[in-house]
């Protein structure tokens, strides 16, 4: 999608640290990270956000969180780790194209801000 900060990432036309990188989806580091492991997933696809990539691509959405799983693993938070997917400007959302934040390695406070 023209325009897209996260279709320019998956397309190696903007740089990021990429961590893991399938046929479906692709995750990097958060380029201003909330905790000691900050990383997004996103799919390849351009989807607004989670209710519409689930609705228009299951797989891709299971695809997804079996990748967030994978990275918090490899990035040694396995055991204690969050999953965040903002939805709407009003609860955060900046980049409109689908991403799962997966954060850890620091004390995660419930409820969230
Ligand atoms: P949102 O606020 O939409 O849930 O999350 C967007 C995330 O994208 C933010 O955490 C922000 O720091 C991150 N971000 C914005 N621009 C860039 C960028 O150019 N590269 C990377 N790696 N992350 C970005
Ligand atoms: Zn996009």
């Amino acid at each position: 999608m023209a325009d897209c900060l996260f279709c320019s990432i998956v397309a190696e036309e903007i740089p990021a640290d990429i961590v893991l990188s399938n046929d479906d989806v692709v995750a990097f580091r958060d380029i201003a990270p909330q905790a000691p492991v900050h990383v997004l997933v996103v799919p390849r696809d351009h989807h607004a956000n989670v209710g519409e990539l689930a609705s228009a691509a299951p797989a891709t959405t299971a695809t997804l969180l079996q990748a967030a799983q994978e990275v918090a693993a490899d990035e040694g938070v396995g055991d204690a780790y969050r999953v965040v997917f903002n939805t709407g400007a009003g609860a955060g959302q900046t980049v409109f194209h689908v991403h799962a934040h997966v954060i850890g390695g620091r004390n995660l406070e419930w409820p969230p801000g």
